[in-house]
């Protein structure tokens, strides 16, 4: 930037009298994206960057998907460098580690309120259904190939072929099949048919076999 540059942006009003930018402003917004880059959450710089940004952004009508949080750039109190809750301030890294610590206490209480619970939560989503149902839907379209597997799971259930014996590893590795079906298919113009578990010790489909999965 010139120096005719920076005195027009910073120092002079506009032609429609406008107010002249912040340096300071401008300075603090390069330095929290910054700070989100290195925390490796270049997404945090997307929220808003103070309380009343927050504030203002409620009132507003928050966008859909976007975590109710906002981020300041700077660290909380204990040195996190974390966005903040909207409903409280709250640092969320603090909040986090406050759950893990308390995480028996926590479930104690859930247990202990289990009705009311219920009651909220089922109130919460009818009163939410429309955010809901767009946020549910984008993670469909995110996560098609763990869609497809547990629309898999369900069909093995209901037609009575389910192996409760598959472990994390082999959903992962059939969800991995999965995807390189959609990667084929694609390519190929060819589709397959589905995979379905089966009883047989060897799962089988159309094309690929499971040599991973046996029962042990
Ligand atoms: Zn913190």
């Amino acid at each position: 930037m010139t120096a005719y540059q920076f005195a027009v942006r910073y120092l002079l009003y506009c032609s429609n009298q406008h107010r002249r930018g912040s340096y300071r402003r401008d300075m603090m917004q390069d330095k929290r994206t910054q700070a989100a880059v290195d925390a490796g959450h270049p997404e945090w710089a997307e929220l808003p960057a103070t309380k009343h940004a927050a504030r203002v952004l409620r009132a507003e009508g928050w966008p859909i998907g976007m975590p109710k949080q906002f981020f300041t750039g700077l660290p909380c109190r204990e040195g996190h460098i974390s966005p903040k809750a909207r409903s409280d301030s709250r640092c969320i890294e603090c909040q986090r580690i406050y759950t893990a610590k308390n995480a028996e206490r926590i479930k104690a209480y859930f247990q202990a309120n289990i009705d009311k619970h219920r009651v909220q939560d089922r109130r919460r989503r009818k009163k939410n259904r429309a955010t809901i149902r767009v946020v549910e839907r984008r993670w469909d379209e995110a996560n098609k190939s763990k869609v497809r597997l547990y629309a898999a799971q369900r069909r093995a259930l209901e037609a009575n072929a389910a192996l409760p014996w598959l472990t994390d590893e082999h959903l992962s590795e059939i969800e991995a099949i999965y995807s390189e079906r959609a990667r084929l298919t694609e390519e190929t113009g060819l589709s397959t048919t589905s995979i379905i578990a089966s009883r047989s010790s060897t799962p089988t489909c159309a094309v690929f076999t499971f040599p991973g999965i046996s029962k042990s």
